[in-house]
């Protein structure tokens, strides 16, 4: 039952993506800067910063909301260095919005993942780089293997693992033995490509090239459907994969000083007070072309874009999609039904916008 609602509440924050073009769609908000550990990958951590006060962050989460943010992310740092997480995972949810955890998994307990059961949290994403710790990364899974056999058992939302594959990476064969762990889980599996210090890709050598078509064929959901074909595929092989990057209206990355940047990775731009950031800001902010979309591999903003493209073309964006892999996974086909197929479509997308303005949707 708990799925099933989850996928209608999935199903309204397309429809609203549809309806309304100028609220962000996914925020990411950074509760901790500091972090339990140190990849030799990342740049978005330190190991000193107190988490942000409770309070302040709820006056951020209502800003947001305000806003008419969809979907809020915890990430860090490590989120769950953060004490009062299940709090903030409450708020967004009793504001109807959904609530997702970017995270290492290491502080996973059962009884914090009972926690996130009872405030409602929608989803939660492990990342995992390799199967046993090395110096480039400890996000192993031979260290999490007691913690995913926790949430298998215990959580009531969804699961996510991403493992990575790029520059750093020893044993690039390790991410097809975690994706295939994960599938056993019964978890969902995503793959992202290690970026440079500014969020480029770096082209796959053979070997990483190799697992990462293997890992492709082995994808289904909405997203990693459009996420591989759309633009992993041609970064992977050192091409650019050009879009239109949305950071700063459809998505908003919100650091620990509370100032809206593009993504983790444009600190600094626009670098604006949540506070005082509006709709003006979110339309303008989102329309500017961004110098480094090319080779950008931040899949997240590259997904939320992908509405974007569903509302101004449907039909060739949808086609698109379904070319690419001969085939259109049932969740995406029932919305496009829902939406633009059958007789009724043009007065029902029509009554959700009113119902949305009225509500008080930018
Ligand atoms: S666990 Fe995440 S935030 Fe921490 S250092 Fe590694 S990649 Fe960065
Ligand atoms: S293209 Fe957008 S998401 Fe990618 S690095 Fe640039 S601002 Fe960030």
């Amino acid at each position: 039952m708990r799925r099933a609602l989850r996928k209608l509440r999935e199903a309204a924050v397309f429809a609203r993506a549809m309806a309304s073009p100028h609220h962000p769609v996914l925020v990411q908000i950074v509760p901790v800067r500091r972090c339990n550990l140190a990849c030799a990958y990342c740049n978005e951590f330190d190991h000193s910063s107190a988490p942000v006060p409770t309070p302040v962050l709820l006056r951020r989460l209502d800003r947001l909301i305000e806003l008419g943010a969809s979907i809020i992310t915890f990430s860090g740092g490590e989120p769950l260095l953060h004490p009062e997480l299940d709090t903030l995972v409450r708020h967004v949810r009793r504001a109807g919005r959904m609530a997702t955890i970017i995270t290492n998994g290491y502080l996973l307990s059962p009884e914090l993942i009972r926690r996130f059961n009872r405030a409602g949290l929608d989803y939660l994403q492990v990342s995992i780089d390799n199967v046993e710790p090395d110096d480039v990364s400890r996000k192993s899974l031979r260290v999490l293997e007691r913690k995913l056999e926790w949430l298998a058992r215990l959580a009531r939302f969804e699961v996510t693992i991403n493992c990575v594959l790029g520059a750093g990476v020893r044993r690039p064969a390790d991410a097809l033995l975690i994706t295939r762990h994960a599938r056993r889980l019964g978890f969902h599996s995503t793959l992202g490509l290690i970026h440079d210090s500014r969020g480029q890709a770096v082209p796959l050598d053979p070997e990483s090239l190799r697992v990462f078509d293997e890992i492709t064929r082995l994808h289904d959901s909405v997203y990693s459907f459009a996420h591989f074909d759309r633009f992993q595929r041609e970064l992977a092989r050192g091409r650019p994969a050009p879009w239109h990057c949305p950071a700063g209206g459809r998505f908003l990355y919100v650091c620990e000083d509370g100032l809206v940047h593009y993504c983790s990775q444009r600190r600094g731009s626009p670098g604006l007070p949540l506070e005082q950031y509006s709709l003006e800001d979110l339309i303008r902010e989102g329309a500017t072309p961004k110098r480094c979309a090319d080779f950008c591999t931040i899949s997240c903003v590259r997904q939320t874009a992908m509405l974007d493209e569903v509302r101004q073309r449907p039909s060739v964006a949808l086609a698109e999609l379904a070319l690419r892999r001969g085939r259109t996974p049932p969740f995406l086909r029932f919305l496009y039904w829902l939406f633009f197929g059958h007789p009724l479509a043009p007065w029902l997308r029509r009554t959700l916008a009113m119902r949305l303005r009225s509500a008080g949707a930018p």
